[in-house]
């Protein structure tokens, strides 16, 4: 089902009044919404909600909708702000462009490579998905920190986030990029791993920059 982005949004604040706040309805005033709004009436027009007496209540369909949207919204969220690291206000605006891009499987795609996260950048939970219940039970961790891993593990380097242009460069003149094979040699004091045939020491606030999908 393709939503306007503005359907999904209502969507997104009954889920928070209703499921995560306990409410039984929305009442359309508080978030600015009048009742003849196109929006409203297409969330009627597909049966994923109901209204009476200016208040919005789920309906089963419409609940499922309501918390796929919060979902993508909020690994929206993460990508921003961890992988981008896009912070604050603009981050909350760009998570807000992005997520209705993420249907039809790319949210599955996005979550693994976040891996499988449970809470978004601001505590909140992700309700989670197939794939979060397959990774757990796979034992299949997805994306790390290198800090996360143990020695001896080997990764394939997923992405590196750092707003620092030095350490950019310092890391990729040792091969530290998207797709390659890393292997982690010690953690303690310092962290020394291999890329190719090389050896490399660094600090933890720079291995935990760099992320890498465990093998
Ligand atoms: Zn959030
Ligand atoms: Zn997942």
């Amino acid at each position: 089902m393709r939503l306007s982005d503005k359907a999904e949004e209502i969507l997104e604040s009954m889920w928070i009044a209703i499921e995560e706040e306990g409410a039984a309805f929305l009442d359309l005033d508080l978030i600015g919404f009048a009742l003849d709004d196109p929006a409203c009436r297409e969330l009627a027009g597909h049966a994923l909600v109901e209204v009476r007496q200016g208040m919005l209540y789920f309906r089963p369909e419409g609940r499922e909708e309501g918390r796929a949207t919060i979902r993508r919204h909020r690994l929206a969220e993460r990508l921003m702000m961890d992988v981008f690291n896009i912070k604050g206000e603009e981050g909350d605006l760009k998570a807000c462009e992005f997520e209705h891009l993420l249907n039809e499987g790319v949210d599955v795609k996005l979550c693994t490579m976040l891996n499988h996260p449970t809470t978004c950048p601001h505590g909140k939970p992700i309700p989670p998905g197939d794939c979060c219940q397959q990774a757990r039970q796979n034992g299949d961790l997805g994306v790390v920190p290198l800090t996360e891993c143990k020695s001896g593990q080997q990764g394939e380097i997923a992405y590196i986030q750092t707003e620092d242009s030095k350490k950019m460069q310092k890391l990729m003149a040792m091969g530290v990029l998207p797709g390659n094979r890393i292997l982690l040699t010690q953690a303690f004091p310092s962290y020394i791993f291999k890329v190719g045939f090389s050896e490399f020491a660094i600090d933890t606030a720079l291995a935990r920059e760099i992320f890498v999908r465990k093998l």
